[in-house]
This record gives structure tokens, C-alpha cells and sequence, in this order.
């Protein structure tokens, strides 16, 4: 059987070749080629010798998800959907801003966990993806972007690298998926890979709250929580993992990741939606909900997708809101929709190869409601 090895980090790899009567500086020199240079081939792999390149052609594969499409929006944004077979696919979007590029990524098809507003969870769990899948990823934009960039005449040797930060926040609740993404996030921080520093690296979670503390003690990075209601009533309704896991529970988890997170703050994100959570008394019940929690706020404009009866808070609503949670001293963001027009917009990630005319239909009612503001 080949072994994919794009599902080891440092230490599997290690484990890997030890297993091959290989030393583990190999597993390193193996790991860089991969990672840090973006190759596949063994054959290319210079350095290594020529009987340990054939060994590793018999046994082993790089073999990333195959990128199905590849699109550009008009802002710069540019999505890739990945085929992960059996008809899923899972997408993964390219923001490039002045300072930074990032990148967000998928981690499950589908989600079990059902937030109402949200197209992912509406279209249900298919499976967890593997480690191949979540950090093939990352491994497919950067060769892309990469390859994108020398070809426009840039040398790759003094050039930073495109993709600056990443963040969980694609399909999929990432801490649903504990292992696999834990294991991909360990390369996206080795140096031996793509040497990101643990603040430029953002898990995105509905707020699984024993994860929260096993994320802090084996892997702790930038941490965002979704909140999206100042109660548990309403959260109860918008995010049924609340039930679960209230919300009281969950400020304390946040208070627990502080002790380790290498920020001094949690990004509380909040999608506004149309006369449901974006009143200023509900702005003040935020705050007070979040007192004890050093924390800032990104608001997320919602993102319409058939079917769904929520609208988008109107645009000075979603500033008055902002404006209390500002005058409370806390920063807030407002995040700017990007990538609409192909559908790369937060939460209307929903990635059946097959449904091609609910895509179609989707773009045309976007469109429309970006055009009628
Ligand atoms: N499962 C994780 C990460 C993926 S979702 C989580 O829930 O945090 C990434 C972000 O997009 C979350 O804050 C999510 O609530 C938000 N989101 C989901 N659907 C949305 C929609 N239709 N419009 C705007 N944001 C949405
Ligand atoms: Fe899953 Fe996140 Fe969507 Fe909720 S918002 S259904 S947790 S992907």
C-alpha cells in the first residue's frame, strides 16, 4: 500500500522513515522538499539519495486533493474547490490584502452542527477531511500562487511567501475534526514546513468548549469564537451547539485558552442578521455577556444563500452596532464581504461538485441583493 505523505507532520514522518531503516534527518530534508519548496516528485529531490528517492517511489505518494476550479473574483479574491471524492468537494478561498495574504481553509465536508444561518451546515455532514486534505490545501494555493507569481516575473528566492496568515474558517467546524487538524496546523507552524508564527494562524470554532482546552494545552494558536447572540436563548437557536455548551461556560473556556494563546485576546465574531441579533440593546447585552473575556469583535455582514428566510443587517445598522461596542473601548472590525461574486463570501462555502444549477442559482440571487442595496 503507498502511503500518502502529506498526512505526516514532523513526527510522523520521523516515525515513517524510522519504519524504512531511514534516519530522521532524511524525514526532515523529505519534510522541507514538500512543504517548503512545494515538491512532489521525489525524483526532483536533489539532495537525497538516488536509492532512497527510488525507495520512496515505491512506497510513498505526495497526493494532495486535485483542484477542480479555480476562480478569480473581481476584488482579488481567488477560490479553489477541491475535489475529496465520492461527489464532495470543499473549498478554500485566497483573500490578499496590502500586508498580508490569507488563506481559509476547510476542514470537514459538510458540518453536523447545524447553525441556521449558515449554507454549510444546512447542506449536513459528509466526513471529517484527512490530514492530506486539510493541509493539501494550503500545499496546492501556495504551489498555485506561487507558480502565479514567478510566471508575472518575480524571483521566488528573495520573495516573501504569498500566503502570510491562514484561518480555519472554511466548511466545517474545525474541533469537530480534532486530530487531523491539530496535526495539519503542527506543519503550517514548523519551520520545516511553512514556518507560521502561532499568532498568524486563527481556529475559528462554534465554541466546542472541551476542545477549547484541549487546543490550549497540545497546539494553542490565534483563537476566534463564533457568538453570534448575546444570550443563550437566541443562541440556542442560531448555534444549537449552545444547548450543549452555554454560554457561560464557554466565556470561561475563552478565559482558560487565555492563559496559553499566544494573543491576549479571543476575536468574538458575529454575524448581523436583519432584526434577530442587531439591536443596540443587544449590542449592550454583548458587552455585558463578555466583561470578564479580553477579547475584540468582527462583525460579519451576513451572507444570503437560497432558501435561507435571514437578511442582512442594513449597513448603518451594523455601524450603530459597532459604534457601542466601540465606545465600550473594544475593538471591533466590520468584515468587508469579499469574493460575492463567486460565492467565496463567509458561509456560502457549500461545495457539491454535482449541484451545479443550485450554484448558478445562488450567484444570481447574491448578485441581486448586492445590486438592490
Ligand atoms: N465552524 C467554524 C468555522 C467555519 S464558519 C465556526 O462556526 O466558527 C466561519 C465563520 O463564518 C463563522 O463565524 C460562521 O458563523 C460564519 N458564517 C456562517 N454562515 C455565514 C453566513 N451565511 N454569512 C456570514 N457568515 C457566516
Ligand atoms: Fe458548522 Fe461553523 Fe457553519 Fe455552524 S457556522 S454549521 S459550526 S461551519
Amino acid at each position: 500500500m503507498t502511503v500518502n505523505l502529506l498526512d505526516f507532520d514532523a513526527a510522523g514522518l520521523t516515525d515513517f522513515f524510522a519504519e524504512q531503516g531511514e534516519k530522521s534527518f532524511r524525514a526532515r530534508q523529505v519534510l522541507r522538499w514538500i512543504h517548503r519548496c512545494g515538491q512532489g516528485d521525489f525524483a526532483a529531490m536533489t539532495d537525497i539519495a538516488k536509492t532512497l528517492r527510488a525507495k520512496l517511489m515505491a512506497v510513498a505518494v505526495v497526493a494532495p486533493p486535485a483542484i477542480v476550479s479555480d476562480r478569480l473574483a473581481d476584488d482579488g479574491t481567488r477560490k479553489f474547490l477541491f475535489d475529496v471524492g465520492g461527489g464532495n468537494a470543499v473549498e478554500t478561498v485566497f483573500i490578499p490584502e496590502d500586508d498580508r495574504g490569507t488563506l481559509c481553509i476547510s476542514t470537514q465536508a459538510g458540518c453536523a452542527l447545524d447553525c441556521s444561518f449558515c449554507s454549510t451546515g444546512k447542506q449536513g455532514f459528509n466526513r471529517n477531511l484527512t490530514v492530506a486534505e486539510i493541509i493539501g490545501q494550503l500545499w496546492q494555493a501556495n504551489r498555485t500562487l506561487e507558480a502565479d507569481r514567478d510566471r508575472d516575473g518575480q524571483l521566488a528566492e528573495d520573495a516573501e511567501r504569498i500566503i502570510s496568515n491562514v484561518v480555519l474558517m472554511g466548511m466545517g467546524e474545525p474541533l469537530a475534526n480534532f486530530e487531523n487538524t491539530v496535526t495539519a496546523l503542527r506543519l503550517m507552524l514548523d519551520d520545516n514546513a511553512y514556518g507560521l508564527s502561532r499568532r498568524r494562524v486563527t481556529v475559528s470554532t462554534s465554541g466546542l468548549v472541551p476542545a477549547i482546552d484541549r487546543l490550549r494545552d497540545e497546539c494553542p494558536v490565534a483563537l476566534a469564537v463564533s457568538l453570534h447572540a448575546p444570550n443563550d436563548a437566541l443562541r440556542d437557536e442560531l448555534v444549537p451547539v449552545n444547548r450543549k455548551y452555554p454560554l457561560r461556560e464557554l466565556m470561561a473556556a475563552c478565559n482558560r485558552y487565555l492563559e496559553k494563546a499566544p494573543r491576549d485576546f479571543v476575536t468574538f465574531e458575529y454575524v448581523m442578521l436583519d432584526g434577530v441579533n442587531d439591536s443596540d440593546a443587544q449590542a449592550r447585552e454583548l458587552l455585558a455577556l463578555t466583561r470578564e473575556v479580553p477579547r475584540k469583535f468582527n462583525l460579519i455582514p451576513f451572507n444570503p444563500f437560497p432558501g435561507t428566510s435571514y437578511r442582512r443587517s442594513p449597513a448603518p445598522r451594523i455601524r450603530r452596532f459597532a459604534e457601542i461596542l466601540m465606545e465600550a473601548g473594544v475593538v471591533t472590525t466590520t468584515r468587508k464581504t469579499r469574493g460575492d461574486d463567486i460565492d467565496a463570501a463567509c458561509g456560502q462555502l457549500a461545495g457539491q461538485v454535482l449541484d451545479k444549477t443550485r450554484r448558478t442559482a445562488r450567484r444570481t440571487i447574491v448578485l441581486n441583493e448586492v445590486d438592490a442595496r
